[in-house]
């Protein structure tokens, strides 16, 4: 079986990648379960710093990896948190969502937008980047439980459920899903396996 490692410590992005995995018949290990450190994400956008993260599990584990660097930006915030999204809740989901919901209240403008850059990296330090977005708005208040991070105050374009509420239907429309499909026609390739 082909295997890939998910370069991420982060349990949610990993249980959509191994959703999203399953019909291409990889072996998925993550960098977390590795035992991988964390680099330091110092790239001023989503490409460079998912690309810092597939490199460095690439290298380390000698097999082909995939970074994903991903988050939430919210217009009435002008476009913030961004690559800072983590950051910006940091232990308290909570807080973060009250206050972005407060600005968008504040300036009456609910649009937001979820970037996923994927870095498809190989042993030898070749890679592809590849980017998914998916637009939509900030909920009045955080709704269902499903997902991880900012689901529960996402609200997609063309629905009216939260990314929480809709669950596993969320892995077919979502920003990861739509850099997933592109990073998916490399990875069925059997015979290269390369960007
Ligand atoms: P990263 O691990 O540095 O890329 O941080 C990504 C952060 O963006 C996550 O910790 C979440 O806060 C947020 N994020 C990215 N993708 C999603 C998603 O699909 N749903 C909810 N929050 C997300």
């Amino acid at each position: 079986m082909k295997k890939l490692v998910i370069a991420t410590h982060n349990a949610g992005k990993l249980k959509e990648f191994q959703t999203l995995l399953a019909p291409l018949g990889y072996e998925v290990t993550s960098s977390g379960a590795l035992g991988l450190p964390e680099p330091a994400e110092t790239a001023p956008d989503f490409a460079g710093n998912a690309r810092i993260k597939a490199l460095a599990a690439a290298k380390a584990s000698g097999l082909p990896a995939l970074g994903d660097d991903s988050g939430l930006s919210v217009s009435a915030l002008n476009g913030q948190p961004g690559i800072y999204s983590s950051r910006y809740a940091g232990d308290d989901y909570p807080g973060a969502f009250a206050k972005i919901i407060a600005a968008a209240e504040a300036k009456n403008d609910w649009e937001a937008w979820f970037t996923c850059a994927l870095c498809l990296a190989q042993p030898d330090g070749s890679t592809g980047t590849y980017i998914g977005e998916a637009t939509g708005r900030i909920a009045p208040a955080p709704r269902g439980g499903a997902g991880f991070g900012y689901d529960p105050i996402f609200i997609p374009n063309g629905y009216e459920q939260s990314y929480a509420e809709l669950g596993t239907e969320k892995d077919k429309i979502s920003h990861r899903a739509r850099a997933f499909e592109q990073v998916a026609a490399v990875l069925a390739d059997t015979t290269t396996n390369q960007p």
